[in-house]
Protein backbone atom coordinates (compact mmCIF):
# COMPACT_ATOMS: atom_id res chain seq x y z
CA UNK A 1 0.00 0.00 0.00
CA UNK A 2 1.57 3.48 -1.01
CA UNK A 3 -1.84 5.65 -0.59
CA UNK A 4 -3.16 7.35 1.83
CA UNK A 5 -6.36 9.06 1.78
CA UNK A 6 -6.44 11.96 4.41
CA UNK A 7 -10.60 12.60 4.08
CA UNK A 8 -10.83 8.75 4.14
CA UNK A 9 -9.12 7.24 6.94
CA UNK A 10 -10.48 8.39 10.61
CA UNK A 11 -7.18 6.84 12.58
CA UNK A 12 -3.31 6.66 12.97
CA UNK A 13 -3.56 3.16 12.95
CA UNK A 14 -4.84 2.87 9.86
CA UNK A 15 -1.59 4.37 7.84
CA UNK A 16 1.16 1.60 6.83
CA UNK A 17 4.30 2.22 8.73
CA UNK A 18 8.09 2.33 7.71
CA UNK A 19 10.44 1.83 10.43
CA UNK A 20 13.72 3.70 10.15
CA UNK A 21 12.17 6.85 8.25
CA UNK A 22 12.50 10.13 9.14
CA UNK A 23 10.80 13.45 7.18
CA UNK A 24 13.70 16.63 7.84
CA UNK A 25 12.01 20.01 6.59
CA UNK A 26 14.38 22.91 6.42
CA UNK A 27 13.02 26.01 6.36
CA UNK A 28 13.45 29.25 3.69
CA UNK A 29 16.46 30.77 6.50
CA UNK A 30 17.99 27.00 6.41
CA UNK A 31 18.10 27.31 3.09
CA UNK A 32 19.45 30.89 2.52
CA UNK A 33 22.31 30.50 0.13
CA UNK A 34 24.01 27.65 -1.43
CA UNK A 35 26.60 27.42 1.53
CA UNK A 36 23.48 26.58 3.32
CA UNK A 37 22.27 24.22 1.09
CA UNK A 38 25.46 22.06 1.17
CA UNK A 39 25.14 22.24 4.89
CA UNK A 40 22.02 20.72 4.90
CA UNK A 41 23.09 17.55 2.33
CA UNK A 42 26.04 17.06 4.76
CA UNK A 43 23.41 16.80 7.27
CA UNK A 44 20.98 14.40 5.00
CA UNK A 45 23.95 12.11 4.19
CA UNK A 46 24.99 12.14 7.72
CA UNK A 47 21.27 10.80 8.41
CA UNK A 48 21.37 8.28 5.83
CA UNK A 49 24.93 7.51 7.26
CA UNK A 50 23.60 6.80 10.72
CA UNK A 51 21.12 4.04 9.04
CA UNK A 52 17.93 6.28 8.86
CA UNK A 53 15.68 6.17 5.45
CA UNK A 54 16.05 10.15 4.65
CA UNK A 55 13.04 12.09 3.10
CA UNK A 56 13.91 16.00 2.91
CA UNK A 57 11.35 18.56 2.02
CA UNK A 58 13.07 21.70 1.90
CA UNK A 59 11.63 25.55 1.31
CA UNK A 60 12.53 28.45 -1.13
CA UNK A 61 15.51 29.78 -0.43
CA UNK A 62 15.89 32.79 2.01
CA UNK A 63 12.82 35.13 0.43
CA UNK A 64 12.65 33.77 -2.82
CA UNK A 65 8.35 32.99 -2.80
CA UNK A 66 8.45 36.67 -1.49
CA UNK A 67 10.49 37.71 -4.52
CA UNK A 68 8.15 36.34 -6.71
CA UNK A 69 5.08 37.23 -5.16
CA UNK A 70 6.35 41.01 -5.59
CA UNK A 71 7.02 39.77 -9.15
CA UNK A 72 3.46 38.47 -10.17
CA UNK A 73 2.00 42.10 -8.42
CA UNK A 74 4.13 43.94 -10.36
CA UNK A 75 2.82 42.09 -14.01
CA UNK A 76 -0.94 42.06 -12.12
CA UNK A 77 -2.90 43.86 -9.87
CA UNK A 78 -4.79 40.47 -9.09
CA UNK A 79 -2.75 37.52 -11.05
CA UNK A 80 -4.57 34.75 -12.24
CA UNK A 81 -4.72 32.42 -9.53
CA UNK A 82 -3.36 29.43 -11.77
CA UNK A 83 -0.79 31.30 -13.16
CA UNK A 84 0.36 32.43 -9.35
CA UNK A 85 0.19 28.81 -8.33
CA UNK A 86 3.00 28.38 -11.25
CA UNK A 87 5.26 30.90 -10.75
CA UNK A 88 5.42 30.61 -6.75
CA UNK A 89 6.11 27.20 -6.62
CA UNK A 90 8.87 27.41 -8.80
CA UNK A 91 11.17 28.42 -5.70
CA UNK A 92 11.03 25.04 -4.18
CA UNK A 93 12.31 23.20 -7.37
CA UNK A 94 15.20 25.74 -6.86
CA UNK A 95 16.39 24.29 -3.64
CA UNK A 96 15.55 20.89 -3.67
CA UNK A 97 17.58 20.13 -7.24
CA UNK A 98 20.55 22.22 -5.69
CA UNK A 99 20.60 20.22 -2.75
CA UNK A 100 20.34 16.86 -4.38
CA UNK A 101 23.28 18.19 -6.55
CA UNK A 102 25.15 18.66 -3.29
CA UNK A 103 24.20 15.23 -2.14
CA UNK A 104 25.65 13.41 -5.03
CA UNK A 105 28.50 15.15 -4.49
CA UNK A 106 28.96 13.92 -1.10
CA UNK A 107 29.18 10.18 -2.97
CA UNK A 108 25.06 9.39 -2.08
CA UNK A 109 22.19 8.75 -4.34
CA UNK A 110 19.60 11.65 -4.33
CA UNK A 111 16.46 12.49 -6.23
CA UNK A 112 14.93 15.67 -5.89
CA UNK A 113 10.43 15.26 -6.83
CA UNK A 114 8.18 18.10 -7.62
CA UNK A 115 4.88 17.61 -5.52
CA UNK A 116 3.25 16.32 -8.49
CA UNK A 117 5.96 14.04 -8.74
CA UNK A 118 6.01 12.74 -5.38
CA UNK A 119 2.55 12.40 -5.64
CA UNK A 120 1.12 15.08 -3.49
CA UNK A 121 -2.94 15.40 -4.65
CA UNK A 122 -4.52 18.40 -3.74
CA UNK A 123 -7.93 20.24 -3.82
CA UNK A 124 -8.61 22.56 -6.75
CA UNK A 125 -8.59 26.07 -4.37
CA UNK A 126 -5.57 27.27 -5.83
CA UNK A 127 -3.45 29.77 -3.48
CA UNK A 128 -4.47 27.59 -0.35
CA UNK A 129 -4.82 23.63 -1.53
CA UNK A 130 -5.68 21.15 1.17
CA UNK A 131 -4.09 17.79 0.72
CA UNK A 132 -6.26 15.09 -0.20
CA UNK A 133 -4.08 12.24 -0.70
CA UNK A 134 -0.60 11.33 -1.05
CA UNK A 135 0.59 9.00 -3.54
CA UNK A 136 3.94 7.66 -2.36
CA UNK A 137 4.53 5.04 -5.08
CA UNK A 138 7.79 7.17 -6.96
CA UNK A 139 8.83 7.59 -3.36
CA UNK A 140 8.34 4.20 -1.97
CA UNK A 141 10.53 3.49 -5.11
CA UNK A 142 13.44 5.66 -4.42
CA UNK A 143 14.02 4.81 -0.75
CA UNK A 144 14.02 0.97 -2.18
CA UNK A 145 17.16 2.36 -4.43
CA UNK A 146 18.48 3.51 -1.33
CA UNK A 147 18.52 7.47 -2.27
CA UNK A 148 17.81 10.10 -0.12
CA UNK A 149 14.65 11.78 -1.65
CA UNK A 150 13.92 15.19 -1.34
CA UNK A 151 10.64 16.88 -2.13
CA UNK A 152 9.76 20.68 -3.16
CA UNK A 153 7.68 21.74 -0.08
CA UNK A 154 4.66 24.34 -0.46
CA UNK A 155 3.04 22.23 -3.65
CA UNK A 156 1.18 19.75 -5.04
CA UNK A 157 -0.89 18.79 -7.86
CA UNK A 158 -5.59 19.46 -8.57
CA UNK A 159 -6.80 15.99 -9.36
CA UNK A 160 -9.35 17.34 -10.95
CA UNK A 161 -7.40 20.04 -13.56
CA UNK A 162 -4.24 18.32 -13.37
CA UNK A 163 -2.88 21.89 -12.11
CA UNK A 164 0.04 22.83 -9.86
CA UNK A 165 -1.23 24.65 -6.64
CA UNK A 166 -0.02 26.07 -3.70
CA UNK A 167 -0.73 24.97 0.33
CA UNK A 168 -0.63 28.87 1.50
CA UNK A 169 2.04 30.33 2.72
CA UNK A 170 4.51 28.33 5.36
CA UNK A 171 2.72 25.21 3.63
CA UNK A 172 6.19 23.08 3.24
CA UNK A 173 5.63 23.02 6.93
CA UNK A 174 1.70 20.75 5.53
CA UNK A 175 4.26 18.72 3.25
CA UNK A 176 6.98 17.51 5.76
CA UNK A 177 3.89 16.54 8.28
CA UNK A 178 1.61 14.93 5.36
CA UNK A 179 4.36 13.03 3.86
CA UNK A 180 5.42 11.46 7.85
CA UNK A 181 2.00 10.77 8.07
CA UNK A 182 1.24 8.57 4.52
CA UNK A 183 4.89 7.19 5.08
CA UNK A 184 4.37 6.03 8.86
CA UNK A 185 7.92 7.77 9.39
CA UNK A 186 9.21 7.88 12.72
CA UNK A 187 9.12 11.34 13.12
CA UNK A 188 8.90 14.34 11.27
CA UNK A 189 11.76 16.71 12.21
CA UNK A 190 11.57 21.07 11.57
CA UNK A 191 14.24 22.70 11.22
CA UNK A 192 14.47 26.30 11.81
CA UNK A 193 15.96 29.37 12.62
CA UNK A 194 15.54 29.43 16.12
CA UNK A 195 15.90 26.25 18.94
CA UNK A 196 12.31 25.04 19.06
CA UNK A 197 8.78 26.22 20.05
CA UNK A 198 9.10 29.37 22.48
CA UNK A 199 6.47 30.63 25.71
CA UNK A 200 6.05 33.87 22.93
CA UNK A 201 8.04 35.14 19.72
CA UNK A 202 12.11 34.90 20.70
CA UNK A 203 12.32 38.01 18.19
CA UNK A 204 9.94 40.26 20.22
CA UNK A 205 10.35 38.82 23.77
CA UNK A 206 14.13 38.23 24.56
CA UNK A 207 13.40 36.72 27.84
CA UNK A 208 11.05 33.74 26.56
CA UNK A 209 12.03 30.31 27.40
CA UNK A 210 11.97 27.04 24.73
CA UNK A 211 9.57 24.29 25.72
CA UNK A 212 10.96 21.30 25.93
CA UNK A 213 7.05 20.03 24.96
CA UNK A 214 3.67 20.88 23.89
CA UNK A 215 0.19 19.58 23.08
CA UNK A 216 -0.84 19.28 19.07
CA UNK A 217 -3.83 21.16 20.69
CA UNK A 218 -1.42 24.34 22.36
CA UNK A 219 0.41 24.16 19.30
CA UNK A 220 -2.38 23.95 17.00
CA UNK A 221 -4.17 27.47 18.85
CA UNK A 222 -0.39 28.89 18.99
CA UNK A 223 0.09 29.04 15.23
CA UNK A 224 -3.67 30.35 14.98
CA UNK A 225 -3.24 32.68 16.75
CA UNK A 226 -0.04 34.16 15.82
CA UNK A 227 2.84 31.81 16.34
CA UNK A 228 4.42 31.72 12.76
CA UNK A 229 6.81 28.81 13.89
CA UNK A 230 4.52 25.95 12.47
CA UNK A 231 1.52 26.17 9.87
CA UNK A 232 -1.49 25.48 11.36
CA UNK A 233 -2.91 22.87 9.17
CA UNK A 234 0.52 20.58 9.73
CA UNK A 235 -0.50 20.40 13.50
CA UNK A 236 -3.89 19.53 12.55
CA UNK A 237 -2.75 16.92 10.25
CA UNK A 238 0.09 15.57 13.04
CA UNK A 239 -2.90 15.60 15.29
CA UNK A 240 -4.82 12.81 13.51
CA UNK A 241 -2.28 10.87 12.17
CA UNK A 242 -0.38 10.53 15.69
CA UNK A 243 2.85 12.29 13.96
CA UNK A 244 5.72 12.84 16.37
CA UNK A 245 6.49 16.27 15.52
CA UNK A 246 9.81 17.77 16.63
CA UNK A 247 10.81 21.78 16.18
CA UNK A 248 14.79 22.20 16.44
CA UNK A 249 17.30 24.85 15.26
CA UNK A 250 19.39 23.85 11.82
CA UNK A 251 22.38 25.60 13.02
CA UNK A 252 22.69 24.68 16.78
CA UNK A 253 22.93 21.51 18.21
CA UNK A 254 20.01 20.96 20.69
CA UNK A 255 16.85 19.05 22.03
CA UNK A 256 14.04 21.54 20.31
CA UNK A 257 10.47 21.21 20.75
CA UNK A 258 8.64 17.99 20.69
CA UNK A 259 4.96 18.58 20.00
CA UNK A 260 2.43 15.32 21.07
CA UNK A 261 -0.46 14.22 23.16
CA UNK A 262 -1.88 15.50 26.24
CA UNK A 263 0.55 14.80 29.18
CA UNK A 264 -1.75 15.56 32.16
CA UNK A 265 0.50 14.98 34.79
CA UNK A 266 2.80 18.19 33.11
CA UNK A 267 0.06 20.11 32.40
CA UNK A 268 -1.25 19.96 35.98
CA UNK A 269 1.31 22.21 37.13
CA UNK A 270 2.10 24.05 33.89
CA UNK A 271 -0.87 26.04 33.09
CA UNK A 272 0.55 28.54 30.83
CA UNK A 273 2.36 27.08 26.93
CA UNK A 274 2.60 31.05 25.17
CA UNK A 275 1.49 34.24 24.35
CA UNK A 276 0.76 35.14 20.73
CA UNK A 277 0.30 38.08 18.71
CA UNK A 278 -1.11 38.88 15.00
CA UNK A 279 -1.24 41.82 13.41
CA UNK A 280 -2.48 40.30 10.01
CA UNK A 281 -6.17 41.05 11.13
CA UNK A 282 -8.27 44.18 10.78
CA UNK A 283 -11.87 45.40 12.70
CA UNK A 284 -14.55 46.16 11.19
CA UNK A 285 -17.80 47.72 12.80
CA UNK A 286 -21.00 47.95 11.60
CA UNK A 287 -22.58 51.32 13.40
CA UNK A 288 -26.22 51.95 14.39
CA UNK A 289 -27.95 48.50 13.20
CA UNK A 290 -31.51 47.76 14.48
CA UNK A 291 -30.96 45.76 17.30
CA UNK A 292 -33.39 42.52 16.12
CA UNK A 293 -33.45 38.68 15.65
CA UNK A 294 -32.07 37.62 12.14
CA UNK A 295 -29.59 40.82 11.88
CA UNK A 296 -26.42 39.42 12.90
CA UNK A 297 -27.39 35.89 10.62
CA UNK A 298 -28.43 38.32 7.14
CA UNK A 299 -24.53 40.05 7.83
CA UNK A 300 -22.36 36.84 8.25
CA UNK A 301 -23.85 34.51 6.00
CA UNK A 302 -23.28 37.15 3.21
CA UNK A 303 -19.71 37.66 4.47
CA UNK A 304 -19.19 33.28 4.66
CA UNK A 305 -21.01 33.21 0.87
CA UNK A 306 -18.55 35.17 -0.47
CA UNK A 307 -15.91 33.05 1.29
CA UNK A 308 -14.81 35.83 4.06
CA UNK A 309 -13.67 34.24 7.09
CA UNK A 310 -14.28 36.34 10.18
CA UNK A 311 -12.39 35.36 13.69
CA UNK A 312 -13.79 37.43 16.97
CA UNK A 313 -17.25 38.95 17.00
CA UNK A 314 -18.70 41.66 19.46
CA UNK A 315 -22.01 43.30 19.27
CA UNK A 316 -22.34 45.94 21.83
CA UNK A 317 -25.60 46.84 24.41
CA UNK A 318 -28.09 48.47 22.05
CA UNK A 319 -29.17 52.01 22.72
CA UNK A 320 -32.73 53.73 21.46
CA UNK A 321 -32.34 50.10 19.22
CA UNK A 322 -29.44 50.71 17.20
CA UNK A 323 -26.69 48.40 18.14
CA UNK A 324 -23.05 48.35 16.73
CA UNK A 325 -21.70 44.85 15.44
CA UNK A 326 -17.15 44.71 15.23
CA UNK A 327 -16.04 42.18 14.26
CA UNK A 328 -12.58 40.89 12.63
CA UNK A 329 -11.07 39.24 9.99
CA UNK A 330 -7.73 39.30 7.80
CA UNK A 331 -6.80 42.15 6.48
CA UNK A 332 -6.34 40.27 2.43
CA UNK A 333 -10.28 39.75 2.76
CA UNK A 334 -11.43 43.71 3.61
CA UNK A 335 -11.63 44.44 -0.05
CA UNK A 336 -13.93 41.63 -0.18
CA UNK A 337 -16.07 42.44 2.85
CA UNK A 338 -16.62 46.68 2.18
CA UNK A 339 -18.78 46.85 -0.86
CA UNK A 340 -20.93 43.77 0.79
CA UNK A 341 -21.22 45.88 4.24
CA UNK A 342 -21.66 49.40 2.47
CA UNK A 343 -24.83 47.30 0.51
CA UNK A 344 -25.89 45.86 3.71
CA UNK A 345 -25.82 48.95 6.04
CA UNK A 346 -27.98 51.04 3.47
CA UNK A 347 -30.29 47.93 3.19
CA UNK A 348 -30.79 47.70 7.50
CA UNK A 349 -30.50 51.20 7.66
CA UNK A 350 -27.41 51.29 9.69
CA UNK A 351 -25.45 54.70 10.56
CA UNK A 352 -21.98 53.65 8.56
CA UNK A 353 -19.55 50.88 8.32
CA UNK A 354 -16.14 52.09 9.93
CA UNK A 355 -12.64 49.97 9.37
CA UNK A 356 -9.66 49.91 11.19
CA UNK A 357 -6.64 48.38 9.90
CA UNK A 358 -4.38 49.10 13.15
CA UNK A 359 -5.44 46.60 15.35
CA UNK A 360 -3.40 43.60 16.74
CA UNK A 361 -4.64 40.18 18.49
CA UNK A 362 -2.64 39.24 21.25
CA UNK A 363 -4.05 35.47 22.95
CA UNK A 364 -2.73 33.69 25.22
CA UNK A 365 -2.95 29.61 25.38
CA UNK A 366 -2.23 26.56 27.49
CA UNK A 367 -4.01 23.21 28.29
CA UNK A 368 -3.73 23.75 31.99
CA UNK A 369 -6.16 27.22 32.07
CA UNK A 370 -8.75 24.78 31.81
CA UNK A 371 -9.01 23.83 35.53
CA UNK A 372 -7.35 26.78 36.12
CA UNK A 373 -10.12 30.14 37.28
CA UNK A 374 -8.34 33.42 37.30
CA UNK A 375 -5.93 33.35 33.80
CA UNK A 376 -8.01 35.56 31.97
CA UNK A 377 -8.75 37.90 34.61
CA UNK A 378 -4.53 38.13 35.15
CA UNK A 379 -4.35 38.07 31.66
CA UNK A 380 -6.81 41.47 32.03
CA UNK A 381 -4.70 42.79 35.08
CA UNK A 382 -1.76 42.89 33.30
CA UNK A 383 -2.88 44.72 30.08
CA UNK A 384 -4.79 47.14 32.54
CA UNK A 385 -1.94 48.03 34.73
CA UNK A 386 -0.35 48.66 31.39
CA UNK A 387 -2.79 50.87 30.04
CA UNK A 388 -3.81 48.91 27.46
CA UNK A 389 -7.32 49.06 26.35
CA UNK A 390 -8.96 45.31 25.31
CA UNK A 391 -11.64 46.45 22.24
CA UNK A 392 -12.55 42.90 22.07
CA UNK A 393 -12.45 39.13 23.85
CA UNK A 394 -12.99 35.33 22.52
CA UNK A 395 -11.58 32.48 24.12
CA UNK A 396 -11.69 28.91 23.51
CA UNK A 397 -11.05 26.39 26.35
CA UNK A 398 -7.49 26.60 25.87
CA UNK A 399 -7.00 29.98 24.60
CA UNK A 400 -8.02 33.50 25.59
CA UNK A 401 -7.75 36.43 22.74
CA UNK A 402 -7.57 40.20 23.35
CA UNK A 403 -8.37 42.79 20.57
CA UNK A 404 -5.72 45.89 21.37
CA UNK A 405 -4.41 49.02 19.27
CA UNK A 406 -1.34 47.73 17.40
CA UNK A 407 0.61 50.36 18.87
CA UNK A 408 0.63 48.81 21.87
CA UNK A 409 1.32 44.95 20.64
CA UNK A 410 4.94 44.46 21.70
CA UNK A 411 4.49 46.31 25.49
CA UNK A 412 1.27 44.00 25.56
CA UNK A 413 2.94 40.81 24.75
CA UNK A 414 5.81 41.88 26.96
CA UNK A 415 3.48 42.30 30.83
CA UNK A 416 1.18 39.39 29.28
CA UNK A 417 4.14 37.16 29.26
CA UNK A 418 5.68 39.01 32.46
CA UNK A 419 2.69 38.13 34.24
CA UNK A 420 3.05 34.46 33.76
CA UNK A 421 6.63 34.14 33.80
CA UNK A 422 6.66 31.53 36.84
CA UNK A 423 4.23 28.88 35.36
CA UNK A 424 6.22 28.76 31.74
CA UNK A 425 9.57 28.35 33.69
CA UNK A 426 7.75 25.54 35.82
CA UNK A 427 6.72 24.27 32.33
CA UNK A 428 10.78 24.38 31.04
CA UNK A 429 11.82 23.28 34.84
CA UNK A 430 9.40 20.56 35.79
P1 LIG B 1 11.03 28.68 8.42
O1 LIG B 1 11.49 29.50 7.27
O2 LIG B 1 12.10 27.80 9.00
O3 LIG B 1 9.75 27.95 8.14
P2 LIG B 1 9.52 30.65 9.93
O4 LIG B 1 9.95 32.06 9.76
O5 LIG B 1 8.30 30.20 9.20
O6 LIG B 1 10.77 29.72 9.59
O7 LIG B 1 9.32 30.32 11.49
C1 LIG B 1 10.31 30.60 12.42
C2 LIG B 1 10.06 31.96 13.07
O8 LIG B 1 8.85 31.90 13.83
C3 LIG B 1 11.10 32.37 14.07
O9 LIG B 1 12.15 33.06 13.45
C4 LIG B 1 10.33 33.24 15.06
O10 LIG B 1 10.59 34.61 14.92
C5 LIG B 1 8.87 32.99 14.72
N1 LIG B 1 8.05 32.68 15.90
C6 LIG B 1 6.88 33.29 16.24
N2 LIG B 1 6.39 32.82 17.38
C7 LIG B 1 7.26 31.87 17.82
C8 LIG B 1 7.29 31.02 18.96
N3 LIG B 1 6.32 31.04 19.89
N4 LIG B 1 8.34 30.16 19.09
C9 LIG B 1 9.32 30.13 18.15
N5 LIG B 1 9.35 30.91 17.05
C10 LIG B 1 8.33 31.78 16.86
N1 LIG C 1 8.24 29.06 0.49
C1 LIG C 1 6.88 29.09 1.01
C2 LIG C 1 6.67 30.37 1.81
O1 LIG C 1 7.58 31.18 1.94
C3 LIG C 1 6.55 27.87 1.81
C4 LIG C 1 7.36 27.65 3.06
O2 LIG C 1 8.45 28.23 3.19
O3 LIG C 1 6.92 26.87 3.91
O4 LIG C 1 5.59 30.58 2.32
MG1 LIG D 1 7.70 28.44 8.24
Amino acid sequence: MTTIEFEAIPAVQARQRTPGLVVMKFGGTSVGDTDKLKRVAERLVEARESGAKVVAVLSAMGKTTDELIRLAFEVSPSPNPREYDMLVSTGERISNALCAMAIHDLGHEAVSLTGSQAGIVTDGSHTKAKIVEVRATRIHEALEQDKIVLVAGFQGVSTDTQDVTTLGRGGSDTTAVALAAALGADACEIFTDVAGVFTADPRLVPGAFKLPYITYEEMLEMASSGAGVMMARSIEIARSYGVKLRVRSTFVDGEGTWIGEEDKAMLEKAIISGVTHDTSEAKVSIVGVPDRPGIAAKVFRALADAGVNIDMIVQNVSQDGAATISFTLPKTDVSIATPILEALSVELGASRVEHDPNVAKISLIGAGMKSHPGVAADMFDALAEAGINIEIISTSAIRVSCVISAAHVERAVEVVHARFQSFAEERVNG
